[in-house]
C-alpha cells in the first residue's frame, strides 16, 4: 500500500501504509527525468483527471492475484488488496463508487523507470518466480504469469502513479496496492516486480514540477529499490 501526502497540507496521518511520500522534503535519490522519459510521461495515460465526487483512494479488482489456490503456498497474502478495499467499504470510510480505478501501466510507462532488458526478462517465468519467490510460477507458461501476476502488478503500479497526482491536488491519497520497494530499474525481488515508487516520483517531478520527495517506509525491512 502506498499513502501519498502533499506536505503543503499537513494533517494527522490516516490509514498509514508501508510507504508514505511527501512531495517536499528529502530527495529520494530517484534522479532527474531525462528527455526520453519526459516524452514517455507526456504520452502516458496513467495521469487522468479524477472527478471531485471521488475520494483519493485507489483500487480495482484488477489488483488481485489468484492462481487457482496455488498462491496460498506463499506466506504473502495475495488477497490483501481486495480485503483492504472490503474493510474500507464495510467501515463506511468510502463508498464503492467513490473509489478511483487506475489504469494499467504500459510497457512505455514502465520504461520511464526500467531498462528494456529488465522488462524483457519478465517474459521468462523463471525470472518472475525468483522475483516473487513463488517457485511454481517457473513451471507456468508466461502468458498465464502475465495475466494472473504481472497484470495485477501493473495495475497497482498505475495506482501508485495516479496517487501522486491526487495527493498534490487533494493533499493526500492512498493506493491500496503497490509499494514495491525492493524493485529498482534493472532488478526485481521480494515480491516486487515494478518500481512503482520510482515511477510515481518521476511522474510527479515531470507533470507537477515537484522537486523533492520523501519516502517513509513502514515495512518490516528497509526498501532497496527506489534508492538505486
Ligand atoms: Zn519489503
Amino acid at each position: 500500500m502506498v499513502v501519498t501526502r502533499a506536505i503543503s497540507k499537513p494533517e494527522p496521518a490516516e490509514g498509514a501504509g508501508p510507504s508514505e511520500m511527501l512531495n517536499r522534503a528529502e530527495a529520494s535519490g530517484t534522479g532527474p527525468v531525462d528527455k526520453e522519459a519526459a516524452d514517455r510521461i507526456a504520452r502516458s495515460s496513467l495521469y487522468f483527471d479524477v472527478p471531485a465526487n471521488k475520494q483519493p483512494i485507489l483500487y480495482t479488482s484488477n489488483y488481485d492475484i489468484t492462481f487457482f489456490g496455488l498462491e496460498k503456498m506463499h506466506p504473502f497474502d495475495s488477497t490483501k488488496w481486495r480485503r483492504c478495499h472490503a474493510f474500507l467499504l464495510e467501515g463506511g470510510q468510502v463508498r464503492r463508487d467513490e473509489v478511483v480505478e487506475p489504469q494499467e501501466a504500459t510497457q512505455e510507462d514502465l520504461l520511464v523507470a526500467h531498462t528494456p532488458e529488465y522488462l524483457a526478462s519478465l517474459r521468462t517465468s523463471v525470472t518472475v518466480a525468483q522475483i516473487t519467490e513463488l517457485a511454481f510460477v517457473a513451471l507456468l507458461p508466461n502468458w498465464l504469469v502475465q495475466r494472473r501476476l504481472m497484470r495485477p502488478f501493473r495495475y497497482q503500479t498505475g495506482g501508485t502513479v495516479l496517487a501522486g497526482k491526487l495527493a498534490k491536488e487533494r493533499g493526500w491519497a492512498i493506493n491500496i496496492g503497490g509499494g514495491f520497494h525492493h524493485c529498482c530499474g534493472y532488478q526485481g525481488g521480494g515480491f516486487c516486480a515494478y518500481a512503482d515508487i520510482t515511477l510515481a516520483v518521476k511522474f510527479a517531478m515531470e507533470k507537477q514540477k515537484v522537486e523533492r520527495v520523501m519516502i517513509v517506509d513502514l515495512d518490516a525491512h528497509q526498501g532497496n529499490g527506489h534508492e538505486s
